[in-house]
């Protein structure tokens, strides 16, 4: 009997700080061109992807970021119609994406096509429902790239990247954003998974001031994913039509029952409506630091 692996989530070692899974299998292990990629199944959270020593997306818990980077924009929007992903390798967001029958055309603009062609064989369950389907397109190439020079304008941008480090990192500064921007259509929405703010203040705080800079309204959501270890994940948010953060309970519950009720395991009308109101710490990371 072989000793007993354990593999660390290493996001937070300059605090000090590890969290670590036993492995039961490694099911595949790669240096690609762009990070390093494991998949290894785990007792309880089943299969589990870490790149660059971090976690992004386990079978046990992919329900709650998947659904609230996808069914807020979305929802909150009401008329989205063509929609961009930038990152989102494993397909989680664009199975959820797919459930929206407004959704006329998704396109995923994915850096490491290493990620996707794994991912067909080991998240069928996200992949299955996506590849091949006539409103997806799957673009493999930077993000900033793709939406610094493209002609197409969307209605929400969801930006599904890794941590701001190596290939992540460009996704997350100002010339990024400005790009996004660019390709937005009149009262879009931009949103992007924007760390744990109680160990990553600054990614939060930075990235909103950033935000603050291009759009009329800029904010974030929350959301309890527990193998993004440290509390609250935050969700930035990014519109010029600041009416649709508050959109009301029954507008949500009735754009919901229209999109045909599809069923999730975590995101409710209420819940979505819950998800802005944040707990006083976060509210003064994303307060107006620079007086405005
Ligand atoms: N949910 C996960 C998280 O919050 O950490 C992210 C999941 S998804 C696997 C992240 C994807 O972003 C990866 O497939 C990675 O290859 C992709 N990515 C990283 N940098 C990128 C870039 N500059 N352009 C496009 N995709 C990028």
């Amino acid at each position: 009997m072989g000793e007993t692996r354990w593999i660390p989530e290493m996001l937070f070692d300059d605090l000090g700080f590890r969290m670590s899974y036993r492995v039961e299998r490694v099911l595949y292990e790669m240096q690609t061109e762009h990070q390093h990629l494991i998949l290894f199944e785990h007792k309880f959270f089943g299969k589990i992807l870490m790149l660059d020593g971090a976690t992004q997306v386990t079978t046990k818990d992919e329900f709650v970021y998947h659904e609230m980077m996808t069914h807020v924009p979305i929802l909150a929007h009401g008329a989205a119609a063509e929609v961009l992903i930038v990152g989102g390798g494993d397909c989680g967001i664009a199975e959820e994406v797919l459930k929206h029958r407004s959704v006329k055309r998704l396109t995923q603009v994915e850096i490491d096509a290493s990620v996707v062609e794994f991912s067909k064989e080991h998240f069928p369950e996200f992949t299955g429902p996506v590849l091949g389907n006539k409103r997806f397109d799957l673009v493999i190439e930077d993000g900033m790239n793709y939406v610094a020079k493209t002609n197409r304008r969307f209605d929400v941008i969801i930006v599904d990247s890794t941590d701001p480090q190596g290939p992540g990192k460009i996704l997350f500064t100002q010339q990024f954003y400005a790009a996004c921007k660019r390709c937005m259509k009149r009262g879009a929405v931009l949103v992007t998974q924007n760390g744990v703010p109680l160990l990553q203040p600054g990614e939060l705080t930075e990235g909103i001031r950033k935000l603050r800079k291009l759009f009329a309204d800029a904010s974030c959501y929350v959301a309890a994913i527990p193998t993004y270890i440290g509390g609250h994940m935050t969700m930035g948010w990014a519109s010029d039509n600041a009416r649709l953060r508050e959109t009301r309970l029954a507008a949500l519950a009735e754009r919901y029952r229209k999109a045909g009720s599809f069923p999730t395991r975590y995101w409710t009308p209420q819940v979505h409506r819950a998800a802005f109101a944040l707990p006083r710490f976060i509210a003064d990371l994303v307060a107006h630091r620079d007086g405005r």
